[in-house]
C-alpha cells in the first residue's frame, strides 16, 4: 500500500517536471535552461540570456547588421504583432518568430540576401520595428507596450517549437475564418504540424474580419489575361467564373475563370484579397469578393492566439494548439 503511494507520487513528480522545461530562466533560477558551459560566469543575479548566445545578421534594406536573437526578437515582436495583444498571445509570437529564425539559420541565406541571415521585409522574412520606430507609434503608451513586448520575449527565452527534434516552419497569420488552413491548400508541401485546425476570433474580435473587393469587369479581365493569356473572358461577366470549390478549411480550393483552372491562392493573390476565404459574383458592377480573414491561414492565427489567450490559455498551450504535434524545448545540440 505505502509502496503504491511512493510510485504514485514518483509518477505525479514525474509528470509534473516537463512543464519545468518551459519556463524562462528567470523562473527556474536557470537550473533547467542553464547557459552553455562556453558562456562567461555569471556574476550578476539573473542569468544571462540563451538569446544572446546566438548572432544574426540582418539586411535592413541598406547594409547588413548584426545582432543577437535577444536584440532582433523583440523588434520583430513589435513589427508583427499589435501591442496591445494579450501577454500569452505576445509570448506565443515570441516563440513562432524564434522558430522561424532557427529554421531559416538551418536552411542558410536566402538568395534575396545570401549575406544576411534574415531581413526586415516583411514581404521576405519577418517586419521588424527598431525601439525608435515604437516610440514615436506608440507615444505615450511606450513605456507600456514595451515592456510587454520585452517580457514576451525574455519569457521565453530559448524556447522554440519542434518536431522530430528540429525547429519547425512556424508559419502565422493575421486572421482565419473558423478553421486555419493546412499547409498544402497554400503551399506545394504538406507539413505534418501544420494542419487545418479550428480558430476562436471572430467579426466580433476581429477588425475588418470581412472585406468587399469589386472590380470592375474590366480590370478583372486584363489582370487575368496577363496572368492566363489564354482564358476566354468575352461578353457578359456573369458567366465568366464558374466551377468553385473549397478545400477542408473552407477556403477557394480552385475555380474556372474563362475556362482556365486556377488555385483560390492566386486570385487571391491576383485581386489582392485579403485571403482565400471568399465568395465570389458576378454582374454589372463587376467581379465582387466577399472575404473573411486576413493572411495565408497556415499556422498560428494572432487573433486567435489572442482570443484563447483571452480564455485563459498559455503560450504553451496555444502554440500547441496551431502547430498540431509540436514539442517546447531549446535547440538540440
Ligand atoms: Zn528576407
Amino acid at each position: 500500500m505505502r509502496q503504491a503511494v511512493v510510485t504514485g507520487l514518483l509518477l505525479m513528480l514525474l509528470l509534473f517536471v516537463p512543464p519545468l522545461l518551459f519556463a524562462g530562466p528567470g523562473e527556474t533560477g536557470g537550473t533547467e535552461s542553464a547557459p552553455p558551459s562556453s558562456a562567461p560566469e555569471e556574476t550578476a543575479s539573473s542569468s544571462p540570456l540563451l538569446d544572446s548566445g546566438t548572432v544574426l545578421r540582418v539586411w535592413n534594406g541598406t547594409s547588413v547588421e548584426e545582432m543577437t536573437l535577444a536584440e532582433y526578437l523583440p523588434g520583430v515582436v513589435r513589427g508583427e504583432m499589435p501591442a496591445t495583444f494579450e501577454p500569452q498571445a505576445l509570448a506565443a509570437q515570441a516563440v513562432a518568430e524564434r522558430t522561424y529564425i532557427y529554421y531559416h539559420l538551418q536552411g542558410g541565406p536566402k538568395d534575396a540576401h545570401p549575406d544576411a541571415d534574415i531581413c526586415t521585409d516583411p514581404g521576405c522574412c519577418s517586419a521588424w520595428t527598431s525601439e525608435d520606430k515604437a516610440r514615436e507609434k506608440w507615444g505615450d503608451k511606450f513605456d507600456e507596450y514595451e515592456a510587454k513586448i520585452r517580457q514576451a520575449v525574455t519569457d521565453t527565452d530559448g524556447q522554440v517549437l519542434l518536431y522530430d527534434g528540429a525547429p519547425i516552419l512556424a508559419a502565422f497569420h493575421s486572421s482565419s475564418a473558423g478553421t486555419t488552413a493546412s499547409s498544402g491548400d497554400v503551399w506545394s508541401s504538406d507539413l505534418p504540424y501544420l494542419r487545418s485546425v479550428a480558430s476562436p476570433e471572430n467579426g466580433d474580435t476581429v477588425p475588418n474580419y470581412y472585406s468587399v473587393v469589386t472590380v470592375p469587369a474590366e480590370e478583372f479581365r486584363d489582370t487575368f489575361l496577363s496572368a492566363h493569356p489564354e482564358a476566354k473572358l468575352e461578353g457578359d461577366a456573369a458567366g465568366w467564373i464558374t466551377d468553385v470549390t473549397e478545400n477542408g478549411s473552407g477556403r477557394v480550393e480552385s475555380a474556372s475563370v474563362g475556362g482556365v483552372t486556377v488555385r483560390g491562392t492566386e486570385l487571391r493573390s491576383l485581386y489582392k484579397l485579403r485571403s482565400a476565404c471568399f465568395t465570389v459574383s458576378a454582374g454589372e458592377d463587376g467581379v465582387t469578393f466577399r472575404v473573411t480573414g486576413y493572411g495565408h491561414g497556415v499556422g498560428m492565427s494572432q487573433y486567435g492566439a489572442n482570443q484563447l489567450a483571452r480564455e485563459g490559455k498559455t503560450w504553451q498551450e496555444i502554440v500547441a494548439w496551431y502547430y498540431t504535434g509540436v514539442t517546447i524545448g531549446t535547440m538540440p545540440g
